[in-house]
Parts: structure tokens; C-alpha cells; sequence
């Protein structure tokens, strides 16, 4: 069985010292060497192999890979399901949840109590539309904010959710932001707005780019370590599936 070569994509349980992670393997024709990723959504490592490559070598790799996997996961945090919720914290305020049955999906926030009108208590997928609307709207305000700032002009913002970035900006001046964020407290918010409207004038990491941000956003350390420590945190809530209600 170890000798085999890995055809078709599949996922199986690997030891480490302390648990058992699932390996989610996908062999690809164009891949010229093997890769191993955490998808934190997904709970599971995902190591893409070029198609020839073997189990065994799967495995060699794996344990090879041990150590940087487990770092992986003591800086992953448990994902939890938002009916599990009795409170979440958004834009830096801590938000009680209240499901009340309704016809229609609406949500009203009210100091701190988010009000969720919804037909069912399956309101994850819901409430994570309605979040989206909340976030994008906050920084297409924010945009606005630091273009006058700095005299440049935004094209497009939109959001998304990605696993590796906060925000991006694209060579046409189109800027996009992890919808994420809004589980962040807002100066951290601010800061991703600010870097990213910041590359609307240096499309680099320059240290004109950080003087530019830093004109912008006073706190870019303090942001950036808050992200470095805290960013996996804002992906803790999950909001599709539904959950075991009582
Ligand atoms: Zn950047």
C-alpha cells in the first residue's frame, strides 16, 4: 500500500505527538514538488504532490513536516459554530446574540444586543450575508476617508474571504478586504484600510510605502503585531452547516 502512487486526491489520519490531524492529499499534474498548507476552515492539512509522487513519500514528507505543523496548530484556534455563540466581538465591541422567530431574515443591532430575526434558529448563513453588507459598508466608508487623505481616488472596493490576507490592491486601483476583519477591533481595521489605500500611490513595500501608512494610521506596529498574534482568532466563527439545536 505504501508504495502506491498517489492518483487520485484523498485524505487520511496522521500522527502527531499529542493528536491525530487529517491529511488531505491532492496529486496534480503541473506540481513539480510537494507543498503541505493548514486550512484552518477546513481543519486539515492539505499537502498538493506532483501525480508520479508516492504515498510513502507522502508520509517521509509529513514527518519531516512535523514540527512546523504542530506550530501550525497551536496557533490555530478552535472553529466554532455561531449558534454556539452567545456573543460575539465585532469591530472591537462585544455583541450579545438574541434569535428571535420571524418570517423574515433581519437583524437589528441595538447597543450591545444584535437582534436576529430569522425564520429558523439556523441563521449562520443569514447572519454571515448581513455581516458582509455591515463590514463592506464600514470600508468603503473608511476608503473614502483615507483617498481624501491622501488625495488619490478608489476604484472599487470589495470583499472576500482569503486565508492568507487581510486586504489587496490591485494594479488597476481596485481594492479588496478579508470581510474578516470585522471580527477585529476597528484601529485594526483602519490600519489594513490605510496600508491598502496607501499602494493606491506606492505599489511596494518601500519604506516611502510605510511612511505614507504611518501618516495615516499612528499605531502600524501595534496593528501589525495584533494581527500577527490575533488574526487566526477571526476566522474562530463559523457560520455555514447547520448545528445541533436543543
Ligand atoms: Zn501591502
Amino acid at each position: 500500500m505504501l508504495n502506491l502512487i498517489v492518483k487520485t486526491p484523498h485524505k487520511f489520519n496522521f500522527r502527531l505527538v499529542n493528536q491525530e490531524v487529517q491529511i488531505h492529499v491532492m496529486p496534480l499534474r503541473h506540481v513539480k514538488r510537494a507543498t503541505l498548507r493548514y486550512d484552518m476552515t477546513a481543519q486539515e492539512f492539505k499537502i498538493r504532490v506532483p501525480s508520479h509522487y508516492k504515498q510513502a513519500a507522502v508520509e517521509s514528507f509529513l514527518k519531516e513536516a512535523q514540527g512546523w505543523m504542530e506550530k501550525q496548530l497551536s496557533k490555530t484556534v478552535q472553529v466554532i459554530h455561531i449558534h454556539a455563540c452567545k456573543q460575539v466581538s465585532l469591530m472591537g465591541n462585544d455583541i450579545e446574540l438574541n434569535y428571535l422567530p420571524s418570517r423574515r431574515a433581519s437583524f437589528f443591532l441595538n447597543e450591545n444586543k444584535l437582534h436576529i430575526m430569522a425564520p429558523t434558529p439556523h441563521y449562520g448563513p443569514h447572519l454571515e450575508k448581513w455581516l458582509k453588507q455591515v463590514i463592506l459598508e464600514y470600508l468603503i466608508d473608511k476608503c473614502e476617508y483615507y483617498s481624501c487623505l491622501l488625495g488619490v481616488q478608489t476604484k472599487k472596493v470589495s470583499i472576500r474571504e482569503t486565508k492568507s490576507r487581510w486586504g489587496s490592491c490591485s494594479s488597476k486601483g481596485a481594492l479588496s478586504f478579508n470581510w474578516r476583519l470585522i471580527f477585529a477591533p476597528k484601529e485594526i481595521i483602519e490600519y489594513v484600510v490605510a496600508h491598502e489605500v496607501a499602494h493606491l500611490k506606492e505599489m511596494n513595500h518601500s519604506a516611502k510605502f510605510w511612511s505614507l501608512v504611518e501618516d495615516l494610521h499612528p499605531e502600524v506596529k501595534a496593528a501589525r503585531k495584533w494581527l500577527e498574534v490575533n488574526g487566526s482568532k477571526l476566522f474562530q466563527v463559523q457560520f455555514q452547516g447547520q448545528a445541533f439545536i436543543p
